[in-house]
């Protein structure tokens, strides 16, 4: 009896562990990911980037503690485009997401998807009007929160402001946080008009600068003067115009920081990734264009902040020129995913290739990055410019002509005109028009996306 019992007693035993062992295998998942992208923030306008104004001490400390880009490109000037090139890994001309009217094709594969199928859980909170559910950013994401309970001042459009964004995105991380979790946070804060609350209003007004009056246009163009869009009652005034977009930033920042606290609070801090960049930047004046983005290729507008954290070990400073194209390998790398597909960028965990080449796009306007050269090329005006990013970051001096750059630029224009007609979908996704109903499209248009 005494045998049988110890046999009894060995085969539970058995079976309790081949079911502990097989639990602990599981779906093999890796760490939680949390990507932050804002809305129109430009570098420059980061202490971490070198700004004069104190605009984000939170931002600024993550940065120590993390891996910060120095040269991170935007695959567009255009939220939806470029939203399409971060959560996809392709250009868009391949998402085939052209400008914000487009809706991101469902025959496209993001990586919340691929994240979905291997066991995170996926959850995303939107604040900007043109990523609506709807808008195809929302497949792949079991949770798409883009609840807009504000509306701006000026144009009536709804977004969420930083505050709400961040309660979203903690109580969503509380909820998940016995789970592997992929999560998207887009702020909208720092995209005009630029209207920070108080006191952030009045923290960067610069009484003692001499005031700098702009005319205001009649449409959303920022080409010589500011948007009809951004037009704050009775200012014209180019330094009050910025004093307010820094202090959208420092608003944006205040909330960032709770959103940094929350992460340490739930042991996220030192175990997951953490991305933060923006989809693209902002014209404050260069080339006489002020306030806005979608016009251009240049650097003003697609040069982009980038600060990565993976553990406590990966610190510094990288000089490498990374684009958001990167941001896809990444995450597939930390989740331990082999794509399935080929991408053009890289893991920015790994080695970064030093012989490379970064394309940006927007319609009728290209623009091609090897080393310290950058090729722009318009369709419909003077065709090509060519700028020495080193000597001349502000692309101010165009120097197509000069001769020392013959070759560089005949293999440049090669590279550029394949790239534009490279699939690296082979066709399988097909653009789509989302019809949108009257209230949209008076959303939209008072946005400037629709004519
Ligand atoms: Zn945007």
């Amino acid at each position: 009896m005494r045998t049988k019992h110890w046999l009894i007693v060995l085969a539970i035993v058995a079976v309790v562990s081949a079911a502990l062992i097989v639990l602990s295998l599981g779906p093999r998942v890796g760490p939680s990911i949390i990507l932050v992208s804002v809305d129109t923030l430009r570098p420059d306008h980061l202490g971490c980037y070198g700004y004069h104004r104190d605009t984000s001490p939170a931002l600024d400390a993550f940065a120590r503690e993390s891996l910060r880009f120095e040269v991170c490109y935007a695959q567009a000037p255009t939220t939806r485009p470029s939203c399409s090139s971060i959560i996809s890994g392709f250009l868009p001309h391949e998402t085939q997401v052209f400008n914000n009217r487009y809706a991101l094709p469902a025959g496209l594969t993001t990586v919340a998807e691929l994240l979905l199928q291997s066991g995170y859980r996926t959850l995303a909170v939107v604040s900007n009007y043109v990523l609506i559910g709807g808008s195809g950013f929302e497949q792949g994401f079991e949770f798409y929160d883009d609840q807009m309970d504000e509306v701006e001042l000026i144009r009536g459009v709804p977004e969420r402001i930083a505050e709400h964004t961040t309660n979203s995105a903690i109580s969503l991380m509380r909820l998940n946080r016995k789970d592997s979790f992929f999560m998207w946070i887009h702020y909208q804060d720092p995209h005009g008009p630029y209207t920070p609350r108080p006191p952030y209003n009045q923290m960067f007004v610069d009484s003692a600068l001499e005031p700098i009056m702009l005319d205001v246009n009649e449409e959303e163009s920022g080409i010589g003067g500011i948007p009809s869009y951004q037009k704050l009652p009775g200012q014209r005034d180019y330094n009050y115009y910025v004093s307010q977009y820094d202090g959208e930033i420092r608003y944006f920042d205040e909330h960032f920081k709770r959103l940094i606290d929350a992460l340490k609070e739930l042991g996220l801090y030192d175990t997951a990734l953490i991305i933060f960049t923006a989809d693209h930047a902002e014209g404050m004046g260069e080339r006489d264009f002020y306030f806005a983005h979608t016009e251009f290729v240049y650097n003003n507008l697609i040069h982009v902040p980038l600060i990565v954290r993976m553990g406590r070990d990966l610190k510094g400073v990288s000089k490498d020129q990374v684009q958001i194209l990167d941001l896809v390998p990444t995450m597939l790398d930390v989740a331990g995913i082999v794509p399935g597909t080929e991408y053009r960028g890289t893991s920015l965990l790994g080695e970064i290739p030093q012989e490379r080449t970064i394309f940006s796009e927007m319609p009728g306007k290209y623009a091609l990055i090897r080393d310290d050269l950058k090729l722009i090329y318009h369709d419909d005006e003077s065709g090509y410019k060519l700028f020495n990013l080193a000597a001349d970051p502000a692309e101010a001096l165009d120097i197509i002509r000069d001769a020392e750059y013959g070759s560089r630029v005949k293999w440049m224009a090669g590279e550029l005109a394949e790239v534009r007609k490279e699939d690296f979908l082979r066709g399988r996704v097909k653009s789509k028009k989302p019809r949108l109903s009257r209230e949209e499209k008076e959303k939209l248009k008072a946005l400037g996306y629709v004519q």
